[in-house]
């Protein structure tokens, strides 16, 4: 008998060990962020002047989801300015032809309120160009912005101001930049602007409309009205310390004049990349980069009372894990399941008058109709 056992053990051990080793794949590689600089927090007032805003300020966290927040929260030891909002819901982020969008789409659903195929900019699933929400607003009179920490002709970016089929085509994102005029536009890709189109230089053009064309931080900062066409870098931005939330004050500042109200848009570009690179370090920091930002907003907005603040995101980058994390140290511990986007929801935060239209589960293309009944636009 106690043969017999020994033989059947054998037997499945032989059996066993070389199907379990086919099957276990390496184990994806986990990575801890420890904090060492952490902020404070400030709760913000909920009385608003009126019940429909005035100004809107969107803010996408691209490839943002409940872990890069959970990631970030936990680093800041439990605190986000994203802790102030009271109006919660989500965003499904799927496009015209994948259950996995990119930022091409999952931009034009946001911008333009229409589904369209990945990489596309702008334009619907049938390559007819279809207006941004943006474009309606300066329409409709009120002042225009929008500030990144990419390349300005990135797809987030584009999808407000160009229609072209594919996110590629810089140079002809570049024109609708010129073309279009946000009254305030900061982020990089000014070989793009320098060496234009058919010959064309788009920096003198945008002088010529009367922008201030910046291209340090120290300049910028000094501009407090009419027209700024920050463009730090000639391609990307990168190693930039904390320009977003300058940056996003500083376009609050010029916008703020206008007497019909402002519509801003706001990306933190670049926890996409920490994805992308499944680094839990630069995920980490670019989170909380970008809520530093909403923190901007919504100083702004508290203050104003007539400001409607939005975050969002495009989709999720990386398939993020959170495995273990210590809420009172500030260290969070993540694995990657992969290197491109996921089909996960997004979450929507909104603050200041309208914002509970943007509780529930919705499509990403419900912003646009949003914004547009809130703020009264006619299309
Ligand atoms: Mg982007
Ligand atoms: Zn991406």
């Amino acid at each position: 008998m106690k043969k017999l056992s020994y033989i059947i053990t054998v037997i499945l051990a032989i059996w066993i060990c070389p199907v379990s080793a086919q099957n276990t794949k390496p184990e994806a590689k986990e990575s801890t962020y420890q904090n060492t600089s952490f902020y404070d927090v400030t709760p913000v007032n909920r009385k608003f002047s009126r019940k429909k805003p005035k100004n809107v300020i969107l803010l996408i966290g691209d490839g943002m989801s409940i872990p890069q927040i959970y990631a970030g929260m936990t680093a800041n030891k439990g605190n986000l300015n994203l802790n102030n909002f009271k109006h919660v819901g989500f965003s499904k982020t799927y496009s015209a032809n994948r259950y996995v969008t990119d930022s091409g789409a999952g931009g034009t659903a946001i911008a333009t309120g229409h589904k369209t195929n990945n990489s596309a900019i702008g334009v619907d699933s049938s390559k007819n160009s279809v207006p941004s929400i943006l474009e309606i607003a300066q329409a409709n009179g009120l002042a225009t912005g929008i500030v990144v920490t990419t390349n300005i002709l990135d797809a987030t970016p584009a999808a407000f101001v160009a229609h072209v089929p594919n996110r590629s085509m810089m140079a002809d994102i570049a024109v609708d930049f010129t073309e279009t005029g946000p009254d305030v536009f900061i982020g990089g890709g000014k070989e793009y602007f320098k060496n234009g189109k058919d010959g064309r230089n788009l920096l003198s053009e945008l002088t010529a409309k009367g922008y201030h064309v910046c291209d340090t931080i120290t300049e910028l900062v000094k501009i407090r009205s009419g027209k700024l066409a920050g463009l730090l870098t000639e391609n990307r931005v990168s190693k930039r310390g904390d320009q977003l939330p300058v940056t996003t004050g500083v376009a609050l500042d010029i916008l703020d004049d206008h007497k019909k109200g402002f519509f801003l848009m706001v990306e933190g570009s670049e926890i996409d990349g920490g994805g992308h690179s499944n680094d839990i370090t630069y995920t980490v920091e670019e989170m909380l980069d970008f809520d530093r930002a909403v923190g901007k907003a919504l100083e702004f907005a508290a203050k104003d009372g007539k400001t409607l603040v939005v975050v969002t995101a495009d989709h999720e980058t990386g398939g993020l894990t959170l495995v273990d994390g210590d809420l009172s140290t500030g260290k969070i511990t993540g694995r990657y399941s992969t290197s491109g986007h996921t089909g996960l929801m997004v979450p929507v935060f909104a603050y200041g008058p309208g914002a509970e239209v943007f509780g529930g589960i919705d499509e990403n293309t419900s912003f646009f109709n949003k914004f547009i009944s809130l703020l009264k636009l006619k299309q």
